[in-house]
């Protein structure tokens, strides 16, 4: 697709943001890596640049998640638990939870997030990630792996997400296993991924839940677009307001650089190059999606 080299060789010399650093593998990440990719719902794949190079799913993982746990517990469950607010607050912010109810105002933002994975159903640790593996790969249509040197790399520095977890057992949102259920959310945060893989996960939301390719249903349509709402809402953190603004379409984005978007009925998009900026959002992947929005007419409030 011309658009895609154009948008790739247009945005190739930006130098902004920096390889997200409290995590310490991920500061590892080449910030030369950039790609491009749209999955369309019936099938094709459009793509330029480093497009097989694998990074972390980090946040990019939370609308699978949310998915996963809305068909197993059922939303009235999940609703009473986590709400569906936008926080006008940093991922990884603690305030909310001090305020009116204590539960985490949103599933995309870490507390929330958190709460989430620990809804996931199981015997044992093995068997809850084993279920969680399951669901993420019906959205990629091949087996994902999670890689364990960046499961440890989180695990050992989290001080902030295991305060948030405190706090969210404090407050009754979690129960007593505190430290398993931060392991199976740095694990969903490990999940490893090319673009191509992210794109065909989002096109999987775009197609209602459906794999465009292997047919599989990874979730229903119905909790397909509770998840797209809340992409759409509060997936861009404290810039999901002017995400709205710019490009018009629900998207989720993670600290390893990864953003992708969702065109129901149409296709999915993802964009991976590490350095960030200070909200956390992949500096050439902000300006693809906005160059992207404008010139292929992506954004839903201007048809
Ligand atoms: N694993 C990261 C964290 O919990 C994810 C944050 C993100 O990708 O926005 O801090």
């Amino acid at each position: 697709m011309k658009i895609l080299e154009e948008l790739y060789h247009r945005h190739l010399s930006c130098t902004e943001g920096h390889p997200a650093t409290y995590i310490p593998e991920l500061a590892k990440a080449n910030v030369k890596n950039f790609a491009i990719v749209i999955a369309t719902v019936d099938g094709e794949i459009f793509k330029v640049g480093d497009h097989d190079v694998e990074f972390s799913m980090q946040s990019t993982s939370k609308p699978f998640s949310y998915g996963m746990v809305l068909q197993e517990m059922g939303r009235d469950f999940v609703m009473s638990k986590v709400g569906v607010e936008p926080t006008g607050e940093a991922f990884n912010s603690i305030v909310e939870l001090e305020k009116n109810t204590h539960k985490p105002y949103n599933p995309m933002i870490n507390s929330g997030a958190i709460a989430i994975s620990s809804y996931i159903k199981g015997q044992s640790f093995e068997g809850r990630v084993q279920s969680m593996t399951k669901a993420f790969s019906q959205f990629a249509g091949h087996d994902l792996r999670i890689d364990d040197v960046i499961f440890e790399s989180e695990k050992t520095t989290a001080h902030r997400n295991r305060s948030i977890a405190h706090l969210l057992r404090h407050f009754g949102v979690i129960d007593g296993k505190i430290e398993e259920s931060l392991d199976l959310y740095f694990k969903q945060c490990s999940f490893m991924v090319n673009t191509v893989d992210l794109a065909v996960m989002a096109s999987t939301l775009a197609n209602k839940g459906i794999h465009p390719k292997t047919k599989v249903r990874a979730l229903s349509e119905d909790y397909t677009g509770d998840v797209l709402s809340l992409m759409f809402t509060c997936g861009m953190y404290d810039t999901s307001g002017k995400w709205a603004y710019s490009v018009g379409i629900p998207a989720k984005s993670g600290v390893s650089g990864a953003i992708f978007g969702v065109i129901p009925g149409k296709m999915g998009i993802a964009v991976y190059s590490p350095p960030i900026n200070e909200h956390g959002h992949s500096v050439r992947g902000m300006r693809v999606f906005q160059d992207l929005s404008k010139e292929l007419n992506l954004s839903i409030f201007r048809k």
